[in-house]
Parts: C-alpha cells; sequence; structure tokens
C-alpha cells in the first residue's frame, strides 16, 4: 500500500510500504481522510521523542471497514488505544489511561491508504456525513473537552465568561467556534500569521493580532477564561496577563515544555489553571453528533489535498505558507 512516511526530521516520503493486517480483534479499514495535527508537525519539526522514524503519522481518521461482517461501514475512530480495565478508563476517563498507545504514535498512523486499528476504538458516524466533518472528529474531540473542564472550572455561566483563545489553528478554531455555539457573547481568537486571522473572520469570529493588540488589553485584565491553544512561554504569559482575577486559564497546546510564570499573579489573583489531554469515548460520539449537526459552521477553514502530495502540506504548514487551519490528505 501507499503511505506518507516520516523518516527523519522535516523528512516525509510517499512510497510503499506493507499492506497493513488486522491483528485479532482489529478492524481493516480503507481510510477517506486523515488530518495533518500539530503533533504529526512536532514530530515532523524532530521533537517528538515518543514518534521515532520511520513511522506512518496521522491520528485523525474517516474511513471504511473493507474486513468482517460489516463490511462498507464508514467510521471514524479514537486513536488512543485504551486498555479498559485500569482504574480511569472504568471511571470513563479513558485519555488518562494508565496503559494508553496511540496510533500514529506507537504503531501506524492514518497517513496511508490503509490502517488496522483495535475495533474497540472504533467510533460509528451517520452513514451519510460528510467526510471533511467527520475527519475533525479528534481534534474537535479535544476542544470540547477543554471547553468542559473551562466551564466547571468558571464560577458563572459559560456565555457570561469574556473569552479569549490563543491561537487559530484547528484546535484553537474549533475552541472559539463551540464556545460561540454555546452563547459567548464576547469572544475573541489572537493570532500572529494573517492569512490564518483571514480565515478565523471568515469562520464569523473576531480575530485580532495580538502584536498589535492594544498592550494594554492584556494588562487592563479583560477575561475570565482564556484558552491557550498554542503553548508557549510567550502565550502562557500573555495569557496570565490578560486574566481577571478570579479567572480560569486553560492550556491546551503544548508548544514548549517548560516555562517561567507569574505565580505571584496566579495566586494573588486566585486563577484556576487547567492542563487538559485529548477527550474521552464520550466526549468523541458527542463531537460527532455536533459536527453532523454543522455546530461548526461550513469548515471552509479545512483544505483536501492527495496524500501523494502529502510531503509538500507539511512543508507549507512548516512554513505558515497555508491559510488552512487544517489539511486533510485523501490517500
Ligand atoms: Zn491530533
Ligand atoms: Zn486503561
Amino acid at each position: 500500500m501507499k503511505a506518507l512516511v516520516y523518516t527523519g526530521e522535516r523528512t516525509m516520503r510517499y512510497r510503499d510500504e506493507p499492506d497493513a493486517e488486522a491483528a485479532a480483534g482489529e478492524a481493516l479499514l480503507r481510510v477517506d481522510a486523515a488530518g495533518i495535527c500539530g503533533s504529526d508537525m512536532h514530530a515532523y519539526h524532530g521533537h517528538d521523542p515518543r514518534r521515532v522514524p520511520p513511522l506512518i503519522l496521522g491520528h485523525e481518521l474517516v474511513g471504511t471497514i473493507v474486513d468482517g461482517a460489516d463490511a462498507g461501514r464508514r467510521v471514524t475512530a479514537n486513536p488512543l488505544i485504551t486498555c479498559g480495565r485500569c482504574d480511569y478508563c472504568v471511571q470513563g476517563r479513558q485519555n488518562l489511561c494508565s496503559n494508553r498507545t496511540m496510533i500514529g504514535m506507537s504503531r501506524p498512523g492514518a497517513f496511508a491508504e490503509r490502517i488496522s486499528i483495535p475495533r474497540s476504538s472504533l467510533i460509528d458516524i451517520p452513514q451519510d456525513m460528510d467526510s471533511r466533518a467527520a475527519a475533525l472528529t479528534e481534534p474537535a474531540a479535544t476542544a470540547l473537552h477543554a471547553l468542559d473542564l473551562s466551564t466547571r472550572a468558571l464560577r458563572r455561566p459559560l456565555p457570561e465568561a469574556r473569552v479569549r483563545v490563543i491561537g487559530a489553528g484547528a484546535v484553537g478554531l474549533l475552541c472559539a467556534l463551540l464556545a460561540r455555539s454555546h452563547g459567548c457573547l464576547e469572544l475573541s481568537i489572537a493570532e500572529t500569521n494573517p492569512l490564518r486571522r483571514d480565515a478565523a473572520q471568515r469562520a464569523g469570529l473576531r480575530a485580532v493580532d495580538p502584536r498589535q493588540d492594544d498592550e494594554d488589553e492584556h494588562a487592563r485584565e479583560a477575561f475570565e477564561l482564556v484558552i491557550d491553544a498554542v503553548g508557549s512561554s510567550h502565550t502562557r504569559n500573555a495569557a496570565l496577563r490578560g486574566l481577571r482575577p478570579g479567572g480560569v486559564f486553560m492550556h491546551v497546546g503544548l508548544q514548549d515544555w517548560a516555562s517561567e510564570i507569574d505565580m505571584r499573579k496566579l495566586t494573588l489573583a486566585e486563577i484556576t489553571l487547567l492542563g487538559t489531554y485529548t477527550y474521552t469515548t464520550a466526549d468523541l460520539r458527542a463531537t460527532v453528533r455536533a459536527l453532523h449537526a454543522g455546530v461548526y459552521g461550513d469548515l471552509g477553514w479545512v483544505e483536501e489535498r492527495s496524500l501523494a502530495d502529502g510531503a509538500a502540506a507539511f512543508a507549507d504548514l512548516d512554513h505558515g505558507r497555508s491559510a488552512a487551519a487544517k489539511i486533510l490528505l485523501r490517500p
């Protein structure tokens, strides 16, 4: 089968690979589309020690089962493969499973014509669901999980919160679009790339350039909730400056792993700092329903390309040449 293989730092090769074969308890899927995630870009830059080349990346997929009694059924999947038995799994917190592995990381991913995946990881979709929407299930579930945790930490209902999202990549956009659908009245998204700012505006969001943002806007503590979908030293500090006392700081992106933040402000202003990681099975199922219902709008910011041109897509994302917050690759 053809696959796009990460072979080394900043190198993706479209080449022949051994056909995927279904192990016991697994289903073989024909991949219809698979999205490029920020974490795939992180691996591409050689910054993810868990993703060791040569490796087929990709974990955001929609596909069609090709074997067994349900051949022909369209599905998406939970790329986190969890044990179902540990304390976290039995609590429904599969994202924290003590024994989890992940497709496109510890086993071959979805940038291929076919993939084998445990049947327990398959997520049903309406059979008429647009494959572009279905392929967004994984990042949209990440946004839903983050917004759900944020909402629980806020003292007042989410629609009353002044919300700032940092970063108009897919997860940032999806967080903002979901917050809008929940009725947030004062909502903005900060993005330095002008192409992505335009895309966010076209999606109906108020996009601001944080560098031209009135410097005092952050200083004057404007938001009850800041969602950092970038996660750099710089954005963490901007997020904390922007929060009002009692506010919630949701940390979603993970560009840099460590930095100093203002612990004095965090402490004296009673800021709630939250981490979030992926999604539960329930989040994925709820997200399929939301995407199918059109909660996220027309998804005009999603671009589709051929898997054979995948290497160029990675390079374009690397150089900030693409306005698309999400590129889907179709085998
Ligand atoms: Zn992802
Ligand atoms: Zn588990």
